[in-house]
């Protein structure tokens, strides 16, 4: 157990376990949320602690992976096939996600899913037990684990329990809709500071808490039933000086050099994302296409290289997205392309980071056309690879990182016209204003990097210690 030390817990371990040839490999995970988390988690006595993201075959694998895990600081909670069908695919994935990214209708209100769930944060509740002393501080991580605040306040007294929602938090209307919406906020305001990316969704969270529980409101603070709950605004960042490290890389160099080649030296628009339906992918082909039709001397002289990661693609959503993607980009193609040019050049797999690096650097322009995310990490890695070249990045207001990259362009995604002209702008815009807009956003990135993320969420959470110490 710990002592003033920190426990970190979250759906996922930031660690891939792997079967091959009867052995299994563990790989460290490469997440933003690792990266920043990695220095506390590791201090000495404190812990991880989450699903390790494999089922063991027998007990002997349980306790091997058990130990291994052990000696990274990491404690496994084992989900069940059906824990996995139920709580994470089910309530998280076909319930909480759609809701919170603005699609009721793909919400699947259903019982036993949300059983799952109650039944799983009393799991991950249980397994943190042993590792909560007086002087603990806790910080839970997303959407997964609504009720985890709650259940821990019930059966422990750590020194403070943070929360985070890494998701968008929808309007009180929309919340509402929810059969269970009071056991999730009374769960999320028992913890000690509930910290969000945008003031829009803090704003969301504590006017629910308003209307649904009756809770008193003061400024960022909620009173409720003798506790006292603090919501507040932490932009999540990214490790800036790795991105800018591999971006001035030789290699990454010569590798974006060779893209550029490839694409004989066309504009290259970029779009990185998972298949899901939060991220506008359809929106961004239409805005594309039009551009291509209002404005044919881009012709044969662009390429949207369009890269989606596979996600959930087993869910009938995802395939069916995927479905739509493969028949629109199909189309672009074979009406718009000709013999030497293929419009859309588009990868449906993910790439190593250093890859990944390459061509954020050879990238002419960044879409990003979300139409709801909580930040949006891709725009931030595309402003912190542009060491070398200059970029421009098209933005869309709907994601959390429009609040603070005010010198990108800013697009409403739904609006296809207006989209492709900015992306039109984009394109013919001067070098020296690309790179007054890219230093503006590059400064912004580089100071509230993801170790300024974590340090102020840890710092707010020790001075709401300290209020409450001094008013006991
Ligand atoms: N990414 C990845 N593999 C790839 C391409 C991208 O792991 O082949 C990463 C990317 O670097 C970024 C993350 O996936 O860190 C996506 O995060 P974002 O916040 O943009 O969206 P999310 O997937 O969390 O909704």
């Amino acid at each position: 157990t710990n002592s003033g030390k920190t426990l970190i817990i979250s759906n996922r371990l930031p660690v891939k376990i792997e079967r091959k040839k009867g052995k299994l490999k563990f790989t460290a995970s490469e997440g933003g949320l690792a990266t920043g988390l990695g220095s506390f988690y590791k201090d000495n006595g404190s812990w991880w602690i989450g699903w390790p993201g494999i089922i063991p075959k027998t007990e002997e694998e349980e306790q091997h992976i058990r130990e291994e895990l052990y000696k990274l600081n990491l404690i496994p909670v084992f989900l069940t096939q059906t824990e996995i069908k139920n709580y994470y695919e089910g309530f998280s994935n076909a319930v909480l996600w759609p809701l919170c990214h603005y699609r009721p209708s793909y919400v699947e209100l259903r019982d036993d899913y949300w059983d799952a769930y109650e039944q799983v944060n009393e799991k991950f509740a249980k397994a943190s037990l042993p590792y909560i002393e007086a002087e603990t501080t806790i910080w839970v991580h997303d959407y997964q684990l609504m009720l985890l605040p709650k259940y821990i306040r019930e059966q422990s007294q750590p020194s403070s329990i943070g929360y985070f929602h890494h998701i968008p938090f929808p309007p009180p209307e929309l919340f509402s809709m929810l059969p269970w919406r009071k056991q999730l906020l009374d769960g999320l305001s028992s913890a000690d500071l509930v910290g969000f990316h945008t003031y829009e969704n803090a704003h969301n969270f504590l006017e629910a808490n308003q209307t649904l529980l009756n809770a008193e409101i003061h400024h960022h603070h909620i009173k409720l039933e003798g506790r006292s709950c603090f919501v507040d605004v932490f932009p999540m960042g990214i490790d800036y000086e790795k991105y800018k490290r591999q971006a001035i890389d030789k290699k990454t160099q010569l590798y974006a050099a060779e893209l550029k080649k490839l694409f004989e030296d066309k504009k290259i628009i970029l779009s990185v994302d998972r298949l899901d339906y939060s991220k506008g992918i359809l929106q961004r082909l239409a805005s594309y296409e039009k551009l291509l039709l209002k404005y044919p001397e881009l012709q044969e002289k662009v390429v949207l290289y369009m890269l989606i990661v596979p996600s959930r693609d087993q869910v009938n959503q995802y395939k069916k997205l995927r479905n739509e993607i493969d028949r629109k980009v199909g189309n672009i193609n074979a009406v718009l392309g000709s013999p030497g040019w293929q419009p859309v050049s588009y990868f449906y797999k993910s790439l190593p980071f250093d890859k990944l690096s390459a061509v954020y650097a050879a990238a002419d322009v960044c879409l990003v056309s979300s139409l709801y995310d909580g930040m949006n990490l891709v725009a931030k890695e595309y402003i912190a690879s542009k060491q070398l070249q200059t970029g421009a990045l098209v933005l869309s207001e709907f994601a959390g990182a429009s609040k603070e990259l005010s010198d990108a362009l800013l697009i409403n995604p739904y609006a296809i016209e207006d989209s492709s002209d900015i992306l039109y702008e984009a394109l013919m815009m001067s070098e020296s204003e690309k790179q007054e807009r890219m230093q503006a956003c590059q400064q912004v990135v580089e100071k509230f990097n993801v170790f300024h993320w974590v340090n102020l969420f840890f710092q707010r959470l020790r001075e709401i210690k300290e209020q409450q110490n001094k008013a006991i």
